[in-house]
């Protein structure tokens, strides 16, 4: 029987505790996920992608069934490189789905073969992203609750480094 694998891009800069939950959740029903760092985003970025990529792998670590990887370009055009057509997203929110429906779409009129899938995370994650997690340590705030703890320390010491 064939592989059920899906995509899960983003920017993870850094990884936060609501990519770890949709991951896990994907985990039980795919066979593998490639979890990919979009290269150029839009976002001033905190990390490089190689740091980003060495706390998704720490984080990771122990599920067997994820790789990680980044790309750069379309997703479409890496979806077609790796032969493969199932994306998978996280929706917090009722606001992250227009964004979301709107990517789907253009991506599917892409490239007619991808499917979005779209799972959604665990309540108390349902407000946390990403740049949230940049705001607060850009004010010295205790992500603790919101990232693993090598995250963490890894948001102080660039703290440090930047003062
Ligand atoms: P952000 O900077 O918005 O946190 P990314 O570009 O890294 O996010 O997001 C990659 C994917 O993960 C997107 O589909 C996004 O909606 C999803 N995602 C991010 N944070 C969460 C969360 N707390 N719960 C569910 N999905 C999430």
């Amino acid at each position: 029987m064939e592989k059920k694998v899906a995509v899960y891009p983003g920017s993870f800069d850094p990884v936060t505790f609501g990519h770890l939950d949709i991951i896990d959740r994907a985990s039980k029903i795919f066979d593998h996920l490639v979890v990919s760092v979009f290269v150029h985003s839009a976002k001033k970025p905190l990390f490089t992608v190689p740091e980003r990529v060495i706390m998704l792998k720490q984080a990771l670590k122990n599920n067997k069934k994820v790789s990680i990887e980044c790309f750069e370009g379309l997703l479409v055009d890496y979806l077609k490189k790796k032969k493969l057509q199932v994306v998978l997203r996280g929706l917090r929110a009722i606001s992250d789905l227009e964004y979301e429906f709107q990517v789907a779409a253009i991506n599917r009129t892409l490239y007619s073969k991808v499917e979005t899938v779209f799972f959604m995370p665990s309540q108390r994650y349902a407000y946390l992203s990403s740049s949230v997690v940049r705001d607060i340590a850009h004010f010295g705030g205790d992500v603790s609750k919101l990232v693993p703890p090598f995250v963490a320390k890894q948001i102080a010491a660039v703290k440090r480094s930047k003062i």
